[in-house]
């Protein structure tokens, strides 16, 4: 779905009270009566005010108007909710300017945008209704009388459990994007200026390029970055491995802990202080392969963990399940990529929840008490049941296709997150167009 901000700039103040009105008119009608807009609006229902401003947004896609049986009235579309949550972000000096999209994922839209200070940011829209015509039917039972009008309740569920997770992680030292804002159905949170994990490669690869080469043909289109050694894949896994333990401790398990939603930063250190990195060379890493680079150089690589709507508690009947399944899918990745398979067994998910909430910290239970309830969780997690959300794994090309793989008619357009990767190289070529679409002269604003 295209975001178009065009018609941002049109809107007077009685369209936006008009817009909310059918907002709010939402929560009792699937479809809004007329007369009702235009009291919650407090316009002249008689007058031309009001249906000059429902024709407006009309027009502009923002509400469509619905033959009920009964009568007509009108919804809002997911226009008109993007356009509410754009406004509120704008008038709360959150958001300043919204430039290109960098990712399409099966449930969300990502834009690079800036605050009033340049400050780069990211937009994240949750859109739990894009789901599959397959899974629409395959639910129907579960989905019959709440799928109307469902996708705007859900999908502001998704934004703000992300938004309450992702904050109670920040404010406890994890290395997660600063949350920014939360309205609606999204979320404004730092822009880290990393790729993620899916696009790091070994500097000499040999070891496990053949299959992969073949596999992420396309993928490395604009790519100068060199490559990274196995000294620091060792170290990268090793924290990630850590990280999955750390977040259980405090009584989180993230429920998606794969190579797309582990963003990388490479960072060159001289090797002068690197003595305690230096790792033991092994039958399958020889010393050859653990040395600095030619330049004498070495590459640490710094994780950062983001997208949370399907993070799960460890009190969850099914924890141990996600525990495991987050763990599993990096120690996959790392065997396939760059062929590195770990000398230690685990993480368990018994060892990391030994000393749950030892220090006093427990994250689930912080989040539930900022707002995100049990009840709202269990809500959510059945709709993303139904619906066929199983996380970013299911979009991974990454494989031989034996366990995972994208699945038939999961994703309508064609588009997962490999996109994001063709998306990323366009933009760092237009990052001098991040105003395009600017806000900034919006009426209203
Ligand atoms: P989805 O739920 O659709 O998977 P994600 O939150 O994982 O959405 O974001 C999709 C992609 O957008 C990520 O894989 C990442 O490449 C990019 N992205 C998301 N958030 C950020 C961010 N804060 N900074 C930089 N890139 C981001
Ligand atoms: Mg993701």
């Amino acid at each position: 779905m295209k975001l178009n901000v065009k018609s941002l700039r049109y809107l007077a103040s009685e369209d936006w009270r008009t817009l909310t009105a059918v907002e709010m008119g939402s929560r009792n009608h699937e479809v809004v009566p007329t007369p009702l807009i235009a009291q919650i609006a407090g316009l002249h229902s008689g007058g031309t005010g009001a249906h000059k401003c429902i024709s407006n947004l009309a027009k502009a896609g923002l509400v469509a108007k619905v033959k009920n049986a009964k009568y007509d009235g009108y919804r809002l579309t997911y226009g008109g909710l993007d356009y509410l949550a754009l406004h509120a972000h704008r008038t709360s000096s959150v958001l300043y300017s919204l430039g290109n999209q960098i990712g399409v994922g099966k449930e969300s839209d990502i834009y690079a945008v800036t605050d009033g200070s340049n400050t780069p940011l990211v937009l994240k829209i949750h859109r739990l209704g894009r789901i599959s015509f397959r899974a629409v039917k395959a639910n129907r039972d579960y989905l019959r009388g709440r799928a109307a009008g469902n996708w705007m309740y859900m999908s502001r569920l998704a934004a703000l459990k992300e938004w309450v997770v992702m904050k109670a992680l920040w404010e406890n030292g994890f290395r997660v994007p600063k949350p920014v804002g939360w309205n609606r159905h999204t979320v404004v949170m730092g822009r880290v200026n990393a790729f993620p994990l899916r696009v790091i490669r070994l500097a000499e690869g040999k070891r496990a390029m053949g299959r992969e080469e073949a596999a992420d043909d396309g993928l490395e289109e604009g790519e100068d970055r060199e490559g990274v050694d196995l000294v620091a894949v060792r170290r990268l896994y090793a924290e990630l491995m850590e990280l999955v333990v750390k977040l259980a401790r405090v009584g989180l398990i993230h429920g998606d802990f794969n190579e797309f939603n582990i963003l990388i930063e490479e960072k060159m250190d001289d090797t002068d202080n690197q003595d305690d990195i230096v790792a033991e060379p092994t039958e399958s890493q020889p010393s050859s392969e653990l040395g600095p680079d030619k330049k004498g150089r070495r590459i640490t690589l710094i994780p950062t963990l983001i997208d949370f709507p399907q993070v799960v508690s460890v009190s969850h009947p099914n924890a141990q399940f996600y525990f495991d399944r987050d763990v599993a899918c990096v120690t996959r990745f790392f065997s396939r990529r760059f062929g590195f398979e770990s000398d230690e067994p685990g993480p368990f998910f018994a060892d990391a929840v030994k000393d749950l909430g030892k220090n006093g910290k427990r994250l689930d239970v912080e989040v539930e008490a900022a707002g995100f309830s049990r009840k709202l969780a269990k809500e959510l997690e059945s709709y993303m049941r139904a619906v066929g959300v199983d996380g970013d794994a299911e979009k991974d090309g990454d494989t031989d296709g034996e366990d995972d793989g994208p699945k038939e008619g999961s994703d309508e357009n064609g588009e997962g997150e490999e996109n994001y990767h063709k998306k990323k190289g366009q933009e760092d070529a237009q990052d001098d167009k991040l105003d395009d679409l600017s806000l900034r002269g919006v009426k209203g604003y």
